[in-house]
């Protein structure tokens, strides 16, 4: 190389070492005894140093302890020509006592013999590229971390899980949908089933064998679900039987999902399975149990109702107490939504009593009466109580209703009953009273005549013992025609008359009878006055019918004023099924509370038993004539005075009269 060249050479080694944009040294060969022959502004900038400063020091200065032995192993190398140069990362020692990391390229530099004289550095400051690898390799760690702790996060899940499974009895599977197999069974579920996870797999729930270990009267129940399942999709939950391999009857709960792929199709189904068996076990009984109470209240009649009264309304009522007046429970409770509305079912007799009972804490039972939906009357016994809170403020009440209709008319009718066999008694006994009596006084007569006959059948001439005889006659015949009307009335009384019905013509009847009494009685003491405007036809026994005609008549001549007149009518009724006779006197008539009262035996009213005679039994046994024939009699009083007694009958025989004809 000539001088020219040589210069050339020198200022383009300046410029590259000066304008490098990495650091630069040269320095001599052995790095412990050489100082820095020259360095760049680059590395003093690198390393915080001047250049003067730098210039002093040498390469083990600014380096690390450990970084010694490396340099001095490589440098080694580089002398003895076994290397030309090398390149390693290498730290410095800053200035102010930091470290940074470098990448050094060094090569040797030869004299023309070929000695290495110098060697030159070149220095590039990796510290970012350091910390990046560093922060890289610290994300790493930390991502293992991260996984580690999830795995074992997973783990711990994955334990509970089986746990709780295994707590709540959840079995688990996989259907693959397109095998259509099943794919996953969880032990739990194979222990659900009493067989083993490779059983569920191979032998059961794959194709027909599925129903195997379902209750026969189920497997319809669960391919319905399948099938819907199939057209439908969506969620699935279900409960049957199982029996399973041991013969030991399970209830199971069973509920999938689908799982869809990307283009929607349904590739499996995921289904969990849960043994149900206590509890649908303690369901059943508690159906059966609430069965028997809903049979027990409806035998009862017994209903029950709950009250909210803070917001013054019912909470509920039972479908029986709803039933009882005549409502469903939803309409009951629309519309008698508070307890002033449900007064209106209360009979208003007995509102203010079931108000009273309701402000008691407890009510100890009340019986009322209570109007039904179709107006109709129902007797209820009711038992309530008031519930209160903490602070003991009235909250809630509650109560039951029992429909005790029938008892109550059963002991209505014991209670008449009761009455009716006591007026019985009292009848028989009065009946007895007045018999004695009524026989007692034409046998009293009998003995005293005959007493008195024997007695002066010496003394007294034969006219006068004619008479005594004439007194025992006539207290005879009394005596018989007394026991005669006893006699038929007991026949009439037990049914055992038998009627001769017959048409007949009543106004042609009437007046024969009426002809009997012209006969007997004097014109001047009573007229007979007869209306009968056309023939008046109708089935009776005639001689049944005169009876009645001549105690009718009987009676009111008998209290007829003298020289009265005592008017007989008889009309058929404007329906035209039956006839009306009555008979009018002009005498004292009958006083209102009398009125049925004379119809009894051996009755006769206040104002005529005046000893004008008679038995008391007529009126008794026209009653019962007139009720074989189906009709009805009764006393009246005439407007113009006297007494008026009326009896209608039907014209054709075995007809009822109408229930507004016996009404008067
Ligand atoms: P008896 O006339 O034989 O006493 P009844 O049974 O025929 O018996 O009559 C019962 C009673 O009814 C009579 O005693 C009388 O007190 C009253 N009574 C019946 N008919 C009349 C009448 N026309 N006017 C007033 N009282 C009558």
């Amino acid at each position: 190389m000539d001088q020219t060249e040589h210069s050339l050479a020198t200022n383009l080694f300046n410029t590259v070492f000066e304008q490098e944009a990495m650091g630069m040294a040269l320095r001599a060969v052995d790095p412990r005894n050489s100082r820095w022959l020259r360095v760049n502004q680059k590395f003093c900038d690198m390393l915080g140093y001047t250049r003067e400063e730098l210039l002093q020091l040498t390469s083990i200065d600014i380096s690390p302890p450990n970084e010694h032995e490396m340099s001095f192993e490589y440098n080694e190398k580089l002398l003895r020509g076994e290397l030309t140069s090398y390149s390693r990362d290498k730290r410095y020692q800053r200035k102010d006592g930091t470290i940074i990391w470098t990448n050094i390229c060094l090569s040797a530099v030869h004299d023309p013999d070929g000695e290495p004289t110098q060697i030159i550095s070149i220095i590039n400051d990796i510290s970012q590229q350091k910390l990046a690898e560093k922060a890289l390799v610290g994300s790493h760690d930390d991502l293992e971390e991260v996984i580690k702790s999830r795995t074992s996060r997973l783990e711990e899940s994955e334990k509970l899980f089986n746990q709780a499974v295994h707590i709540a009895r959840l079995g688990h599977y996989v259907w693959d949908e397109v095998v259509d197999r099943c794919i996953f069974a969880s032990e739990e579920y194979a222990r659900i089933f009493g067989v083993t996870v490779d059983e569920v797999l191979t032998q059961y729930y794959n194709d027909e064998k599925g129903m195997v270990l379902v209750h026969p009267e189920d497997r319809e129940k669960i391919m319905s679900t399948y099938k819907e399942f199939e057209k439908q999709g969506g969620s699935c939950d279900i409960q049957y039987r199982i029996i399973r391999p041991d013969g030991e009857l399970r209830y199971i709960r069973e509920m999938w999902d689908p799982v869809v792929d990307n283009r929607g199709r349904v590739v499996q189904t995921v289904g969990i399975l849960q043994d149900v068996t206590e509890h649908a076990k303690l369901q059943k009984t508690t159906e059966e149990r609430e069965a028997k109470l809903k049979l027990a209240a409806q035998t009862a009649r017994l209903g029950y109702w709950h009250y909210d009264e803070v917001e013054d309304e019912f909470l509920s009522v039972s479908e029986e107490l709803a039933q009882i007046f005549g409502y469903t429970a939803e309409d009951y409770l629309k519309r008698f939504r508070t307890a002033e509305q449900d007064m209106d079912l209360v009979h208003p007799e007995d509102r203010a009593a079931v108000n009273e009972a309701y402000k008691e804490e407890c009510s100890a039972g009340l019986d009322y009466r209570i109007v039904r939906r179709d107006g109709s009357i129902g007797h209820v016994r009711e038992y309530s109580m008031h519930v209160k809170d903490d602070l003991g403020n009235l909250t809630e009440a509650v109560g039951t209703l029992q429909d005790i209709t029938e008892l109550k008319e059963a002991l209505l009718k014991a209670d008449h009953a009761k009455e009716t066999a006591e007026a019985a008694n009292r009848a028989k006994s009065e009946f007895l009273a007045n018999m004695s009596h009524e026989l007692r006084t034409p046998l009293h007569s009998i003995i005293s005549f005959a007493d008195i006959g024997f007695n002066r059948i010496e003394a007294v001439n034969r006219k006068k013992l004619g008479q005594y005889f004439e007194y025992i006659r006539a207290s005879g015949d009394v005596l018989l025609g007394l026991i005669d009307a006893l006699l038929d009335l007991a026949k009439l009384e037990s049914g055992h008359i038998k009627l001769n019905i017959e048409t007949t013509d009543l106004g042609a009847l009437v007046g024969e009878t009426i002809r009997e009494f012209d006969q007997i009685v004097n014109d001047a003491r009573v007229q007979f006055d007869c209306q009968c405007s056309e023939t008046v036809r109708a089935d009776v026994d005639s001689n049944r019918f005169r009876q009645v005609m001549r105690n009718l008549l009987g009676n009111a001549v008998k209290f007829s004023p003298l020289g009265g007149t005592v008017r007989v009518t008889i009309d058929v009724t404007s329906s035209g099924d039956s006839v009306q006779v009555q008979v009018c006197d002009q005498g004292p008539g009958i006083p209102e509370d009398e009125k049925e009262l004379i119809f009894e035996k051996f009755i006769q009213s206040h104002r005529t038993s005046t000893g004008a005679g008679g038995t008391g039994l007529g009126l008794a046994i026209s009653r019962e004539i007139i009720a074989s024939h189906h009709g009805s009699i009764w006393a009246n009083n005439a407007a113009e005075g006297g007494a008026a007694l009326t009896f209608l009958i039907p014209v054709q025989f075995g007809k009822e009269l109408s229930s507004a004809q016996t009404a008067r």
